[in-house]
């Protein structure tokens, strides 16, 4: 494991600043943890070494030059692998676009380059997004750093275990249905999905986009919060990013005390199907909160039963006519291009994409058709709706709502591969935040009986960042569940 990781993205930015580390030798030591734990991780589909250390070389100039850093210069960040870093590969883990090398940078990209943060790799992922264990890859299969013969969750599950690995510090992934949360939970970081619209999603790959959110990891909540102050803002090229909102200092407000907070937890979320270590685990986190001055009280948000099978119309709907671009004409590879055109589309879609991403554009080519139109995609917004109303009703009491972020523990590689609908219930905690758009984040509580982390998710209403926060700071200092890496690996 990589040593430097022990203190968090933060502290070590601030050891850059003051001269006591260059961003080389950082980068060095990173690259070498890499070189080290990788093989057996497989978080990385590609490394970024050049792009990296010419980012490393300005801020060592930098320092000399006696300049002030921007905030997380130096600390070195792993990328999903649906994000754009110009003139790398974006592959999506699809056999789709394997070779197809991004044009133009994610406005996200951007934005660490302004901050001259280094790039070290970009990470596997569920294919195209699709996913609650990283499984659905094309190229790998992701291991979770706590158990090397189970999942790190997913679709992020490349960029959640390079941080859990200690690899690297920090690490951005897209939260559609739980694509952060879920996979910061099994791993036992931190994870956070902002608002809808409070980060760019331009260059990021499409998958439905009413619901994709561009989502930071890290090892701590400070360092959560540092992360969403970089990648945050208004955009011009996204033209669903937020407009009007004042920009914040996340880090500002993380020490205040939570006292008199008022926390709902979601009643539907601990009934059944909760594996009981991580029961015991969240109503042992309610009691944390009531021993910071909170004060816990139950509220049901009946609605939320609906939750799966109203995201699985809306996003495969979405992700349908997403995917249609992926021709052999646009993008990508193109198969068998001396057919005539219909033969050259059939191949080149039916050999270059998985089974799972096939399943969901027939699921959603089929919703969207004339004549099931009303009776699946128009039922599903409509209760897309009627579930946005059970939270603005349950914030008209409460300033956060609380409850597992997964129902389970990581699970065995190939423990669910083969059900989809089983996999697809692993999301039930995760996806209502979606399709309400509003904030989530999930931190570690504690650990089952063999030794798995379990995580805690707190929700919000729109653009309540800043408590969510305070009050996930305010927990993980008492709880000290933090930078919290699996010793095993350290000998490896
Ligand atoms: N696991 C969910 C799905 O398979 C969420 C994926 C995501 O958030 N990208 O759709």
């Amino acid at each position: 494991m990589n040593e430097q990781s022990q203190e968090g993205a933060l502290a070590l930015h601030q050891r850059i600043q003051a001269g006591e580390l260059s961003a080389l030798e950082v980068l060095d030591n990173t690259f070498a943890t890499i070189e080290k734990l990788d093989p057996q991780i497989e978080a990385f589909n590609c490394l970024t070494k050049d792009f990296a250390y010419k980012t490393a070389e300005e801020v060592d100039k930098a320092i000399k030059a006696g300049q002030r850093l921007p905030l997380l210069a130096g600390v070195p960040l792993a990328l999903k692998d649906n994000i754009h870093l110009k003139g790398v590969k974006t592959t999506c883990s699809s056999k789709i676009l394997e070779n197809y090398v991004a044009p133009f940078n994610a406005t996200v990209t951007n934005k660490l380059c302004e901050h001259m943060i280094p790039v070290v790799g970009k990470t596997n992922l569920d294919e195209f997004a699709m996913g609650s264990s990283t499984e659905n890859s094309a190229f790998r299969k992701t291991k979770n750093p706590w158990d090397l013969s189970r999942v790190p969750g997913g679709s992020s599950g490349g960029s959640a275990a390079a941080v859990a690995s200690g690899q690297t510090f920090i690490s951005l992934g897209s939260d559609t249905g739980g694509s952060v949360r879920q996979p910061a939970a099994l791993c036992g970081t931190v994870g956070l999905k902002p608002t809808y619209g409070l980060v760019s999603r331009y260059g990021l790959v499409a998958f439905a986009s009413s619901l994709d959110q561009i989502s930071p990891f890290a090892s701590n909540v400070q360092d959560i919060a540092a992360v969403l102050q970089v990648i945050s803002g208004a955009d011009p090229l996204d033209s669903t990013s937020l407009q009007n909102v004042p920009p914040m200092d996340y880090l500002a407000s993380l020490d205040k005390p939570i006292e008199g907070l008022k926390v709902g937890y979601i009643t539907e979320l601990l009934e059944a199907g909760l594996q009981p270590d991580t029961k015991a685990a969240i109503e042992s986190a309610m009691k944390t909160f009531e021993s910071l001055g909170a004060k816990v009280e139950p509220v049901s948000l009946p609605n939320l039963r609906y939750a799966i099978a109203s995201y699985y119309i809306i996003a495969t709907a979405e992700a349908s006519s997403n995917l249609a671009r992926y021709d052999g004409v646009r993008y990508g590879s193109r198969l068998n291009a001396d057919k005539d055109i219909l033969q050259m589309y059939l191949s080149t879609r039916a050999q270059g994409f998985g089974d799972e991403v096939k399943r969901r554009i027939m699921l959603g080519t089929f919703s969207l058709s004339s004549g099931y139109y009303e009776a699946y995609y128009g039922k599903a917004q409509k209760v897309r709706q009627l579930i946005t109303n059970d939270f603005k009703n349950a914030f008209n009491q409460f300033d956060l709502l609380l409850g597992p972020t997964s129902p389970t523990t990581a699970f065995k590689i190939g423990e669910k591969s083969s059900d989809p609908v089983e996999m697809y219930l692993s999301d039930i905690a995760t996806i209502p935040v979606n399709l309400a758009g509003i904030p989530a984040i999930s931190i570690p509580c504690g650990f089952d009986q063999q030794h798995l982390p379990i995580g805690l998710q707190l929700i919000g209403p729109h653009l309540s960042e800043a408590v969510l926060l305070q009050a996930a700071s305010a927990f993980e200092s008492k709880t000290s569940l933090k930078n919290l890496h699996p010793q095993t690996l350290a000998s490896v």
